[in-house]
């Protein structure tokens, strides 16, 4: 198995950064994790937007053309033969002796790429998700995909320990955010799908903008705005989206059924249109 580690493809077990990184010293860089279905790349497009996006807001250079990204991408996918996974690729602000401020010479970003191979995800679902909700403790730009990552770690981890897959993460007032590593989603007793505004709240979730458009062209009815931990208790249904769960559903909120308890009817007409038109179709 290779990684791609500033100019060269080394074996992953080789892969290495100097320790004067300002991403290992500071967390000061991004990530994308863009999935991979069948050899090909989900929503490449956005994914590199949103790379952008994110570099753009901390004022860190495109480590090179978003042409040579692709290419890159793409190399190392095939010389791994991933068929089902992702792609990582994370880029720092480089190596510079550690001083918070921007180093005054400007190092060249630093630039990582690793693949992971994962099970082929299926349309069905039998079995949805567990979640616990958690204080929203991140800083106050959760939209720039940072490698800084504490209260996401911890949340995860205070799921896992109640024998749960994701963590909801509520604001000061009550309202949901987003998942730990997931954006958030219900729907009501009137069948309204809900999700909150991409602000500088939450990570705008590629898997989130793809499932509006199919919502869209399906004629779902939406409401864009934030719920409440108790209307989540409350909802008919509840599920999550990413790029490698792509929408899945959740039966379980802090212990307590959603709805029936089993996975929603229209989170499975969901899922099932995402895999059709963004998994299988040309992506979104
Ligand atoms: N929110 C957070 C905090 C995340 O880390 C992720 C995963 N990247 C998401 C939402 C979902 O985003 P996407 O659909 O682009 O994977």
């Amino acid at each position: 198995r290779y990684a791609y580690v500033n100019g060269r493809f080394v074996h992953h077990d080789d892969a290495a950064v100097h320790i004067e990184d300002r991403g290992y010293q500071f967390a000061d860089g991004v990530y994308e994790v863009i999935p991979v279905h069948d050899r090909r790349l989900i929503d490449e497009g956005p994914h590199l937007d949103r790379l952008e996006y994110s570099l753009n807001e901390l004022r860190i250079g495109l480590p090179m053309s978003r042409r040579a990204l692709e290419m890159l991408a793409r190399e190392l996918i095939r010389r791994n033969a991933v068929t089902y996974g992702f792609i990582y690729m994370q880029v720092t602000r480089g190596v510079a002796p550690r001083d918070h401020k921007f180093p005054k010479k400007t190092p060249a970003p630093a630039l990582t790429m690793t693949t992971r191979q994962l099970p082929k995800p299926s349309a069905e679902m039998e079995e949805g998700y567990s979640v616990v909700s958690a204080p929203d403790m991140r800083w106050k730009r959760p939209d720039i995909k940072s490698v800084s990552l504490l209260p996401n770690i911890l949340a995860k981890q205070k799921a896992a320990e109640a024998g749960c897959q994701e963590a909801w993460l509520v604001d000061e007032n009550g309202k949901v955010t987003e998942g730990s590593a997931t954006n958030a989603w219900i729907v009501t007793k009137d069948n309204k799908v809900v999700t909150r505004r991409a602000d500088n709240s939450i990570l705008s979730g590629i898997t989130r903008l793809s499932l509006l458009k199919v919502m869209e062209r399906e004629g779902y009815e939406l409401e864009v705005r934030p719920f409440s931990l108790e209307e989540a208790h409350d909802a008919r249904e509840a599920f999550l989206t990413s790029s490698t769960n792509f929408v899945t559903p959740i039966t379980r909120i802090d212990g307590r059924a959603v709805g029936n308890g089993h996975p929603g009817i229209l989170t499975m007409k969901l899922r099932q249109a995402y895999i059709e038109q963004v998994v299988h179709g040309e992506g979104g």
